[in-house]
């Protein structure tokens, strides 16, 4: 019987020996962005073509070694970050970072799944076209990891998430299998739409390698806003206000309160707040036009007008240039950077109805302050998407055992469930279930979703190899890991 090469030479023969990363060079690879997951592995492999994963997957496939896909690793609930048991091989798509086509008339552009966020904008640009997903990690992020977490951001309200942002994809199946359903069309009923399983899927059941993603018509003017107001109630009624009036030229609407504002001032260099004096609530409104016939700044700033003499709002500013609109947009996009600077926070993702928003938000106040009066309570959201981040920071004594770290979490996760719940909402509006909240998935979902998430599990990932431990457990089947 012949001999198995050792898995590292085995991955390197396919991929290069300088493609594959071991000992020390796997620090930033089995660690999350927020340093909360410590992982092991065998080794980091980088393959530069879907042959070449598939190929990987192949050979993990048959010697029963678990495959963890990773992106930029900027996924905020340890959705990419290896177990513990050091078994698993980490897939990183880094090389696979060509843009392949952009086509104006099909409104579409295809690219490898390493291609970074940035990049896609960039060339979509470049093209005169617009690729409107928008986060605040858009510089290191992948395409593949938007995909595989189906990512929100700060354009939902217009453009939808990434799951309506995809019309194709290239994925390698778990036991090797290369399946192209790359395809420009927007309408294709011909059987099941698998291409969606893998938009939020997370790793669990195979790896993108690429995609035909929906592009738009590049705007010709953008107006940026920012006002302050008392609170969400507020905020509501200037959204539907807005959104009568502007319709999907409407394209973010996004919430900051007091405590949010104040930590990305303490924590970030270069950043200031355009009012003399601080208020409860921030909104930061854009709206984009491909009309450049009729003056859109002037148009909100009339809107913001009648707002601000409706008493709706408190004060309003309309940058007059696109360096100033940036400026607010550092405000919101240094909000992840300066809370993990901050201390610890217990951070939730929740969507609830719109009509139920002011509710949630003021419930979930209320019980928080009543039981964690030392720490901060930060709101944060794309509340045009009934999208808001809770983030509960713990006080210094809470926050400085592991004990209390979990106690806290697991109280708010409670009350903040309970209200999500309570008023028709969902638990992870956009970052995913990882490990973060893979405890509170059956509680949120239910016991028939779940068991038809692992049904598809099983019967896409027979040996259950694909990231094992992220969104729900399976048990293992025996002798993985022999290698
Ligand atoms: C500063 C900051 C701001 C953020 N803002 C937002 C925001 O506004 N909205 C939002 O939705 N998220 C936000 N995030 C979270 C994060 O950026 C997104 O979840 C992003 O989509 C993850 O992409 P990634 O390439 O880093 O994926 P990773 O973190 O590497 O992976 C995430 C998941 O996708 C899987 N995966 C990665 N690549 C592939 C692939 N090719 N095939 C199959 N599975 C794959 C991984 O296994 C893992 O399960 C933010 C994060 C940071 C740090």
């Amino acid at each position: 019987m012949p001999i198995e090469p050792p898995i590292r030479d085995a991955v390197a023969a396919i991929v290069g020996a300088g493609n594959v990363l071991t000992g020390a060079d796997l620090a930033p690879y089995v660690t999350d962005w927020r340093d909360r997951y410590h992982g092991r592995a065998v080794l980091v492999a980088r393959p530069g073509t879907a042959a070449e994963v598939a190929a990987v997957v192949r050979l993990c496939s048959d010697r029963g070694i678990p495959v963890v896909p990773q992106g930029g690793n900027t996924g905020l609930c340890g959705a990419a970050t290896p177990d513990a048991s050091g078994t698993a091989i980490v897939l990183r798509l880094d090389r696979m970072n060509r843009i392949r086509s952009v086509s104006r008339l099909d409104g579409t552009v295809e690219v490898e799944a390493g291609c970074v966020l940035q990049a896609v904008q960039a060339a979509a640009e470049a093209a005169g076209m617009f690729f409107p997903l928008s986060l605040g990690a858009e510089g290191s992020c992948q395409v593949g990891g938007n995909i595989a977490t189906n990512a929100g951001g700060t354009a939902v309200l217009r453009y939808g998430p990434m799951r309506d942002l995809v019309l194709g994809l290239e994925v390698v199946l778990p036991d090797g299998t290369l399946c192209d359903w790359l395809t420009p069309l927007r309408k294709n009923n011909t059987g099941y739409d698998l291409k969606q399983l893998f938009v939020g899927s997370e790793g669990t059941l195979g790896i993108i390698t690429a995609a035909v993603l929906k592009v738009f018509p590049r705007p010709a003017q953008t107006a940026t806003a920012m006002v302050t107001l008392d609170g969400p109630e507020q905020a509501l009624t200037l959204l539907e206000s807005l959104r009568a009036a502007l319709g999907d030229r409407l394209s973010s609407f996004e919430v900051l309160n007091r405590a949010q504002v104040e930590i990305v001032l303490e924590q970030t260099e270069a950043v200031a707040m355009p009012f003399a004096a601080p208020a409860p609530w921030y909104v930061l409104i854009e709206a984009t036009d491909t009309l450049d016939r009729y003056d859109l700044r002037e148009a909100l700033e009339n809107l913001l007008a009648e707002a601000l003499d409706a008493g709706t709002i408190g004060d309003a500013v309309v940058p007059g240039s696109a360096a100033q609109a940036a400026a607010l947009w550092k405000v919101r996009h240094s909000v992840s950077e300066g809370n993990r600077k901050a201390g610890y926070g217990v951070t939730h993702d929740t969507a609830v109805p719109l009509r139920h928003q002011a509710a949630f938000v003021r419930a979930v106040e209320r019980r928080l302050a009543a039981e964690f009066p030392d720490g901060r309570l930060l709101m944060v959201g794309h509340m045009g998407d009934g999208n808001i981040h809770v983030i509960q920071m713990l006080g210094a004594a809470q926050a400085a055992t592991e004990q209390g770290r979990d106690a806290a979490a697991a109280r708010i996760n409670r009350i903040v469930d309970e209200e999500t719940l309570r008023l028709h909402g969902s638990i992870s509006a956009e970052h995913g279930i990882g490990q973060t909240n893979k405890r509170r998935l059956l509680e949120a979902r239910g016991e028939a979703d779940v068991a038809l998430m692992r049904a598809i599990k099983s019967a896409v990932d027979r040996k259950l190899l694909f990231n094992p431990g992220k969104v729900f457990d399976m048990a293992p089947p025996a002798g993985r890991g022999a290698h």
